[in-house]
């Protein structure tokens, strides 16, 4: 058994075992007795039930009525740390103890494939998703591929490898699923996802806006919605890839980002007036050369802003 949730004693593995085991500390008269359950990947559970077996040897004995009774404690102890478990057995004893925390063990279980059964649904639907939006133009570009792997990996914690990623790609081709009953937070990072790989190319086609309208209403999600994520998404997309460029282009040229075309071409030509190499004296002419090349760059690249985005 090996569950999606992590031990809680290690931070690391994975939750495989749960053992109840019976402890007894004497008081004199009193004593403390009672189960302790313990949840947690097999190395760790062992250590607890070791360290509750010694404890109840230890303290089990030191009240008068109860101190005799010390003994089958510490058999239980002895029991489930060396007895072989059965698997159906201990898959019971954590069906109950879930429930009462109200998880659905189904939900919690991983396969031979390391996924639980949510997060392999979870799977099919993104791959599904993925893989028409690769094909919403009619045609499979690799770099599309490259990135639609990658979110399926990203989306697992990467417990699946870019070949199993893959393979969950091209079988989703073959999928026929229902969208509309997946929680809300789902519904939207699915669309999210298939705009940002339909945009990749940086332009969105017809077939492709059009596909994503028609997930948009398959998924329940309202036209304006889809609308808006589209134009956010899309957008800061451009501001993101723009602006380490313009950024640079605004240092060479000492202007702001929101700089008419006029300041512009008034900047360039009092820069140019002194730093063209023919008027540049008393620099060698190689640095002058390529001081006047980062200005024409620079100046080009915030003309061309300053065209598509008017002021
Ligand atoms: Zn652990």
């Amino acid at each position: 058994m090996k569950t999606s949730i992590t031990c809680q004693y290690c931070k690391k593995r994975h939750i495989e075992i749960v053992r109840s085991i019976r402890y007894m500390y004497g008081l004199i008269i009193f004593c403390v007795r009672g189960k302790k359950l313990f949840i947690g990947c097999k190395q760790c559970v062992k250590i607890k039930v070791v360290n509750n077996l010694l404890r109840t040897f230890l303290l089990g004995w030191w009240s008068l009525p109860w101190g005799l009774i010390n003994i089958f404690f510490i058999i239980d102890n002895i029991y489930k740390l060396i007895w072989p478990f059965e698997e159906k057995a201990e898959i019971k004893e954590m069906e109950r103890f879930l429930s009462e925390v109200d998880i659905d063990i189904n939900d919690i279980l991983l396969g031979e494939d390391g996924l639980s059964k949510s997060q392999r649904e979870f799977m099919q639907r993104l791959s599904y998703v993925l893989f028409q939006a690769i094909n919403a133009d009619g045609e499979w570009h690799k770099d599309e591929e490259a990135r639609a792997i990658k979110v399926i990996c990203s989306n697992v914690n990467d417990i699946l490898t870019p070949i199993q990623a893959k393979s969950l790609l091209d079988k989703a081709g073959l999928l026929r699923l229902d969208l509309l009953n997946i929680d809300e937070e789902e519904k939207i990072m699915l669309l999210q996802e298939a705009i940002i790989l339909t945009g990749i190319d940086g332009v969105l086609k017809s077939s492709e806006r059009e596909y994503l309208y028609n997930l948009g209403l398959r998924l329940g999600l309202h036209k304006e919605f889809i609308d808006s994520n589209i134009n956010k998404i899309l957008f800061d997309k451009y501001v993101e890839e723009l602006s380490e460029e313009l950024e640079h282009a605004c240092n060479i040229m000492n202007l702001s980002i929101r700089s008419s075309l006029k300041d512009i071409k008034n900047r360039y030509r009092e820069m140019m007036l002194i730093n063209h190499p023919d008027v540049a004296h008393g620099l060698p002419r190689s640095t002058a050369e390529a001081t006047a090349k980062k200005i024409n760059w620079a100046y080009k690249v915030l003309k061309d802003h300053a065209k598509v985005n008017p002021l």
